[in-house]
């Protein structure tokens, strides 16, 4: 299979200039697991099951954590965020995609660690969400498990860079799960308290509260948490950021992912304990349209967020 089918996308950007991705090379000797990206999406206006102009999420918050992830894992960055967000607008239109992209800048060392030069490739590639009214893939059932794998906390490896280094440990917690016949795991921190998902951050309801895990928890500083947080209040249910016990998660009246790739996740069941007002849970669904509305730039108080492609 070629580079470009593996996502369908025939053009990305790298190190300065936009090219077919067959011919997007690099060395095998080259240091990519020494790497870092973010995880981007950019949602058509107006409708995000519909088509047409993209505008980007949170780029300010994607970019800065980029710049971040860059800087605690000793990498240079050789662009600009300007210059980065062109080669994102200029990928996609090269693309011609009209319909959901998402996007992921990808740094790593050029030569080998410790390189003062870092290569820099921006791919972008179509995806399929489930949010919009009426979505089947919504309601799909997610059972989920308590991984036996710990979350990677700030005392082994840094929690809130988005290294590729970190994701083996997200591959660890999913392999663990399907093995045991279920779809996704939650994590533990290395206290013991609830931390995310392996992909996404996690949300739960209790009495019309919504309730999230703090950064000390070893999350991942999610973008998207960020404007959960923001936005939830909205809708009328408060939202507290506070540690949260296994049993606790467990006795929730409802539970869902939150994240750029996870977008709003409802959950089924978390070690076969169902969540308690049906599924998916009418809160999460809630929140879910909202987030929609927002994401195709229909809510006037965080247009803000959204940059046109
Ligand atoms: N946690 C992990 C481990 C993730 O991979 C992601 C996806 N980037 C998130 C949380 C959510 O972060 P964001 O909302 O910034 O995409």
């Amino acid at each position: 299979m070629s580079a470009a089918g593996f996502h369908g996308s025939k053009y990305c950007w790298m190190n300065g200039k936009i090219m077919s991705t067959d011919e997007a090379l690099v060395s095998p000797m080259e240091s990519i697991h020494l790497g870092i990206f973010e995880g981007i999406k950019a949602y058509v206006k107006g409708d995000v099951l519909g088509e047409g102009e993209l505008s980007i999420f949170g780029w300010k918050g994607h970019i800065d954590r980029l710049w971040r992830s860059a800087e605690v894992n000793g990498l240079t960055m050789p662009y600009s965020k300007d210059e980065l967000l062109e080669a994102v607008r200029a990928c996609i239109i090269r693309n011609d995609y009209t319909k959901n992209t998402y996007i992921q800048p990808r740094i790593w060392p050029k030569g080998s660690w410790g390189s003062t030069d870092s290569h820099v490739v921006v791919p972008v590639w179509p995806f399929e969400t489930l949010l919009g009214k009426g979505n089947p893939l919504f309601g799909e059932e997610r059972r989920f498990m308590v991984s036996s794998w710990r979350r990677i906390s700030s005392d082994a490896l840094p929690p809130q860079a988005k290294s590729w280094a970190n994701y083996l440990n997200s591959m660890h917690a999913i392999r663990e799960a399907r093995r045991c016949g279920y779809d996704n795991a939650v994590f533990l921190d290395n206290r013991g308290f609830v931390s995310e998902g392996t992909l996404a951050c996690l949300m739960m309801v209790r009495d019309g509260k919504v309730i999230t895990t703090p950064v000390t928890a070893s999350i991942l500083e999610s973008v998207t948490r960020g404007a959960f947080i923001e936005f939830i209040p909205d809708l009328g249910y408060p939202v507290e950021v506070r540690d949260v016990t296994r049993v606790e998660l467990y006795a929730s009246d409802e539970a869902f992912l939150c994240g750029t790739g996870g977008e709003c996740t409802p959950i089924t069941s978390v070690d076969d304990i169902k969540f308690g007002s049906g599924y998916p849970g009418p809160i999460t669904t809630e929140i879910a349209e909202y987030y929609a509305e927002i994401l195709a730039g229909n809510v006037k108080k965080y247009k803000h967020w959204l940059t046109s492609v």
